[in-house]
């Protein structure tokens, strides 16, 4: 499928380009801008992916709105068909997106191999659309007259990404958006930006017809020109806080209906009672899977003091027995995105002890099974952090997990719900009553009862409290049918004319 997204170019004899994928095939648009895109575990750089401009975007959300006209009329069974071929489509070739994804991200290959399942679990939730459209049928609400409900698509719809997930969030959105009669446009992160044109090439195959589904790459050019265009009528953004709060604003001031999912900080609380073994375990597998670069990462463990020497003690234990290295080499943990990114995140590390915290796991100068010119940096632990400290305000976005001393369940709630974030959160107990309390008190929107990444299944919806969501819907489930349609009520009555007759009062029923 490589050939039908990329072309040699004139950036410097014999560099790839990624091109913008619209109308069904690849496509140069008008600019010449372009950006680097890393094999972050060689450190160097692989291709350049093309940067759009207005003019680009333009084009691109033309082609989806003269699409729209036919797709929208799509009977169910023919959205159906498309999407069940595209899931056959992506389950059989599964394999070849996952070394896509591992070498612009990193991730491990069995990391990117269980990305791409809880997308495609949303492309199977996406089939049942004939269900999920339906509307409400009130017959004889007064006399004669029925009252009932269609949900309709809502256009052209703007889909924007992160580096973190760049099959699985892209998924989350255009699976149902599609479902639900709209064309999208999508702008993935300029970081990663392959796997987007290889899910379009493989909803072309699936049948889509061209220009449902477009990709748009850039950067902040790109993304002001799809949130300013009269044509799109909604944004689906996923990304950092300050840009999700960015995009809410001034997609909403257009008139658009918008979900901007933020950035996160989640905890972990730990009491006495928990079993401390399957804690330490989920504290690892939840702190260091992709690097820590996850949005529902673990990134601070409460761990109450009375066991909290046992506890940490544990997780260095396990820590221990990590690889870092290469991700097609059977290793638990890869290279962080880019070398900006690895340098910020070793700046806390350095900051540390400085704020009173104690590094009692380092991942500078890690070993590695891999280039030494990749973006390493392995697990850390950091123990005793202040909540004064940046390492525990900010979010790092890497190996890094921090643990917060508490003196029990009311000290560590209270931690949470100060928190600017609410995306996830979990509790390790083995008190009913104890997780009880925890899942009415927390100021958070997923949470995890002895589960650290409360990641819902396709058939709920995904999505934060406070700083971690703008908007009221969340990303799919049913609140991403809701979000891809507009309702519509219609009320009827078929009855002799000579019942009717003058009344200028507000409508009541008979
Ligand atoms: P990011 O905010 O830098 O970028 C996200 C998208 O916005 C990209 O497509 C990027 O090109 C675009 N963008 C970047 N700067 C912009 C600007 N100034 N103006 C307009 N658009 C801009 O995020 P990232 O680094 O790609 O991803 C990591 C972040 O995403 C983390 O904060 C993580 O917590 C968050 N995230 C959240 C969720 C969630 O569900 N809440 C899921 C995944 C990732």
């Amino acid at each position: 499928m490589t050939d039908m997204m990329e072309r040699t170019d004139e950036v410097g004899a014999g560099t790839v380009i990624l091109e913008h994928w619209v109308n069904g095939a690849p496509w140069a648009g008008a600019s010449d801008r372009t950006g680097q895109v890393f094999n972050p575990a060689l450190g160097t750089v692989q291709k350049h992916v093309r940067f759009a401009t207005h003019e680009d975007v333009g084009e691109a959300v033309d082609a989806a709105s003269t699409a729209w006209e036919q797709w929208r009329d799509a009977s169910i069974a023919k959205r159906q068909a498309v999407l069940f071929s595209f899931r056959e489509l992506l389950n059989a070739r599964k394999q070849e997106l996952a070394e896509i994804l591992t070498a612009e991200h990193g991730k491990v290959l069995s990391d990117a191999l269980g990305e791409i399942a809880r997308g495609m679990e949303v492309v199977e939730f996406a089939c049942g659309l004939g269900h999920l459209t339906k509307g409400a049928y009130s017959e004889n609400v007064s006399t004669g007259i029925d009252v009932y409900t269609l949900r309709q698509p809502l256009g052209v719809v703007g889909i924007i990404s992160p580096f973190n997930f760049p099959a699985m969030v892209p998924l989350w959105f255009f699976s149902i958006a599609l479902a639900a009669g709209n064309a999208v446009v999508l702008k993935p992160s300029e970081k990663d930006p392959t796997a987007a044109n290889w899910l379009a090439a493989l909803l072309t195959e699936a049948g889509l017809p061209d220009g449902v589904f477009n990709v748009v790459h850039g950067d902040k050019e790109a993304v002001d020109a799809l949130l300013e265009h009269p044509d799109v009528r909604a944004i689906s953004f996923v990304g950092s806080t300050p840009i999700a709060k960015y995009v809410y604003e001034t997609a909403t001031a257009q008139g658009k209906r918008v979900q901007a999912l933020g950035g996160a900080k989640n905890h972990m609380l730990v009491l006495p009672d928990a079993d401390l073994d399957l804690a330490a375990d989920a504290a690892v597998n939840a702190g260091f899977g992709s690097a820590g670069e996850r949005c529902m990462a673990i990134s601070v463990v409460l761990a109450v003091d009375s066991v909290a020497d046992e506890f940490v003690a544990k997780v260095a234990d396990r820590m221990a027995g990590l690889k870092v290295g290469d991700g097609t080499r059977g290793c638990d943990m890869g290279p962080l995105i880019t070398g900006q990114h690895r340098d910020k995140v070793t700046s806390y590390i350095d900051v540390a002890g400085d704020d009173g915290a104690a590094v009692v796991v380092d991942g500078r100068g890690v070993e590695v099974d891999g280039d030494p010119g990749g973006f390493w940096l392995g697990p850390t632990l950091i123990d005793k952090v202040p909540t004064s400290s940046t390492v525990y305000t900010d979010e790092i976005f890497g190996p890094v997990l921090s643990v917060v001393r508490v003196e029990g369940y009311e000290e560590g709630l209270g931690i949470i719900n100060a928190s600017r974030y609410g995306n996830g959160t979990a509790i390790f107990t083995n008190d009913g009553g104890a997780a009880r309390r925890f899942q009415r008190e927390a100021t958070v929107g997923m949470i995890g009862i002895n589960v650290p990444i409360p990641v819902p299944v396709a058939y709920h919806s995904f999505g934060g409290w406070k700083a971690s969501l703008f908007g009221d819907a969340k990303a799919y489930g049913p609140h991403g049918f809701e979000f891809f349609t507009a309702e519509k009520a219609i009320t009827s009555r078929w009855l002799d004319p000579s019942h009717g007759g003058i009344n200028l009062g507000f409508p009541q029923h008979d």
